[in-house]
């Protein structure tokens, strides 16, 4: 069975306004199969396989029932920036940095504000989504580690590997790898270079959760399980990694069921008190009738996945 759903996202992300994909049933569950539009069939493979995971085989089985997750912070005023993370609950917030539409002395204020919010037992990670080059990056983490009062770490504030081991190795602020680590090998290079402290890691893009945990145990760093803003039923995938890691220092960036306007079942997996539940299968796509694709789009989205179907079987 396969259920096509278009759910408007409240702000505009990736540059897409609508979240699109498949929903797959098979023995085991509820899988999702959602690669970004501009992705190739063949960067759509690992999406497949993660999702027929999920829907024939299953996850293995968790070692912890819940998992602490992150409140996101946009590019907003100081004002509702604090009030966006006293409504979240959460203890950890990530704030967006080096966006287009901001300075650095906002950037600044936003997380100063963002602290004031979570007081001194709360964490704060940055996120410059590869806007620096090395230079700008060393002096902005330092501005913001004071603004902030002291940062968990930065995500990804430069493209190249070479240029985030070459920050990591002049800040005291740890240094997180998110756009570097794509492809299940990337990890492992990330690594060896020393270019993070962290690795940012998504079930659907490394292939499912076995595959995730077996590249979360080679890149030997600590790992912080992130979505794809799927709608919960992938969200559940990615709850299944975190509760199956060995271990979990941080926040895990799972609480986006909010970035979406709607979602397919009432089992909704949004944060409670900064925590969602480590589920052992997807939630029942109860209401995907709601969010049902118009006709061109579902017949956009069978084609493709009949597609990567057909090349992982010729593949395999
Ligand atoms: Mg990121």
């Amino acid at each position: 069975m396969r259920l096509v759903y278009a759910i408007p996202l409240h702000n505009r992300f990736r540059g897409i306004t609508v979240r699109e994909g498949v929903l797959l049933r098979g023995p085991a569950g509820w899988g999702e199969f959602c690669p970004f539009a501009d992705y190739s069939d063949a960067e759509s493979s690992p999406w497949l396989a993660s999702a027929v995971e999920a829907s024939e085989v299953g996850w293995p089985a968790p070692v912890r029932d819940r998992v602490e997750v992150n409140t996101t912070v946009p590019v907003v005023s100081p004002e509702r920036a604090h009030e966006l993370v006293v409504a979240s609950g959460c203890r950890t917030a990530k704030v967006k940095v080096a966006d287009p539409r901001s300075s650095l002395v906002d950037d600044c204020d936003r997380v100063a504000a963002v602290r004031s919010a979570l007081g001194r037992g709360g964490a704060i990670r940055v996120d410059a989504n590869m806007a620096w080059d090395v230079d700008t990056a060393v002096k902005s983490i330092r501005e913001l580690d004071r603004a902030a009062g002291g940062l968990e770490y930065v995500e990804q504030p430069c493209p190249s590997i070479e240029d985030l081991a070459a920050v990591r190795r002049q800040v005291g602020v740890r240094i997180a790898a998110d756009e570097s680590i794509r492809r299940a090998e990337d990890p492992l290079k990330v690594a060896v270079a020393g270019a993070a402290d962290v690795a940012v890691i998504k079930v659907a893009p490394l292939g499912g959760v076995r595959r995730a945990l077996e590249v979360a145990e080679a890149c030997g760093l600590p790992c912080v399980v992130s979505s794809a803003v799927e709608t919960s039923v992938g969200l559940a995938a990615g709850l299944a990694l975190a509760g199956a890691l060995p271990s979990l220092e941080f926040a895990c960036g799972l609480g986006t069921r909010s970035l979406l306007t709607g979602d397919v079942t009432s089992a909704e997996l949004s944060p409670a008190d900064g925590y969602l539940p480590v589920p052992r299968t997807a939630p029942e796509p109860d209401l995907a009738e709601n969010v049902a694709a118009p006709a061109d789009v579902r017949d956009h989205w069978l084609a493709r996945l009949e597609r990567v179907e057909a090349s992982r079987r010729m593949s395999s």
